[in-house]
């Protein structure tokens, strides 16, 4: 449902956009950022709805006036979204939005334009959307979502209002999960770490198919400590081709090695239970050190990889450093 009140985990937006919604201080344009899958997108909608609902003045929309009824099905005329059309917002977009801005809002309310994903604006049209908000019409608002304000221009950032959606604690995740989907506790716990904060992501990951991939990977993992040289650059080449997977393989060695090293201090605190006497066995065999070191190994392989670094070669010297180095 659409309403800012069951936003998980962002108790701090909500409440700077619900303080700014009673005072009727609803800046021209704000600017949401984070990762995917934390709400944000639903924020924004949420403050068109309550902006225009015809039944509440306040922070909640009624859901079930004209106006809501026709946020929610996504036709009210004053409600705009764009969204990149395959990899990009296009010029093309901004200048149609542009030619609509020219005209009154339909219904009289307060419209809305919400930029999702605006990271993904070209230069050309950052700058015709800098102009609307340089110039906004009246009654006028504009959401921009982004993944971090460094996406942007300064120029944008400057003149929005900037709101941080942070990621979901694993233990929110883990709560949400077991009371909407059927998942016992280590399941649940397993998709929230690899879901790495994002809540929408862990509620529509397809969990059967998420734990055969694991389970698959950490007998990889395994099997490639006493490997040989040629085994580990198989392996690089293999998981290197796609950027996305080679990310989510990184995050589950940390969170292998992250077991291995908990496993000495607080053994009752890993994540990957149904591994537990097999990471007790390992977790003998290394120094605190040694796995403190690779740990930040595959952290500086995860930035590596996002600065796009050669994948293979990355992930070849992160093998090494993990399996062949004391
Ligand atoms: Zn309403």
């Amino acid at each position: 449902m659409i309403s800012l009140e069951p936003i998980i985990g962002q108790s701090h937006a909500v409440r700077l956009l619900t303080r700014m919604l009673e005072n009727d201080r609803l800046p021209h344009a704000l600017l949401f950022t984070g990762i995917d899958g934390i709400g944000k997108q639903t924020a924004a909608k949420a403050l068109a709805m309550a902006l225009n609902c015809l039944r509440s003045a306040g922070v909640l929309a009624c859901m079930e006036c004209r106006c809501c009824k026709k946020v929610i099905s996504g036709n009210h005329p004053d409600i705009i979204i764009v969204e990149p059309s395959s990899r990009f917002i296009k010029i093309g977009q901004i200048r149609a939005l542009r030619k609509h801005l020219s005209f009154a809002p339909v219904e009289g309310g307060r419209r809305v334009i919400i930029i999702n994903d605006a990271h993904c604006m070209n230069v050309e049209a950052s700058n015709a959307i800098l102009k609307i908000l340089e110039e906004p019409p009246d009654n006028t608002h504009v959401v921009l979502t982004a993944h971090q304000t460094s996406d942007l221009l300064p120029t944008i950032v400057s003149r929005c209002q900037h709101i941080a959606f942070n990621p979901v604690p694993v233990a929110k995740i883990v709560e949400e999960l077991a009371n909407r989907r059927d998942v016992d506790e280590d399941t649940a716990t397993t998709i929230a770490v690899l879901a790495k904060g994002s809540l929408g992501r862990a509620m529509s990951a397809d969990i059967e198919k998420w734990m055969g991939w694991r389970k698959e990977l950490l007998g990889r993992v395994i099997s490639l400590s006493g490997g040989s040289m040629h085994t580990l650059f198989g392996f690089a080449e293999e998981v290197s081709k796609d950027k996305d997977k080679l990310q989510d393989t990184l995050d589950m060695f940390i969170m292998w090695f992250r077991d291995i090293l908990i496993c000495k201090f607080h053994p009752e605190k890993i994540l990957n239970n149904d591994y537990a006497p097999r990471i007790e066995r390992i977790s003998k065999e290394f120094s605190v050190d040694e796995l403190l070191n690779r740990i930040t190994a595959i952290f500086a392989t995860q930035r590596a990889v996002l600065k796009n670094a050669n994948r293979r070669l990355a992930l070849e010297v992160l093998l090494l450093n993990l399996y062949l180095s004391s």
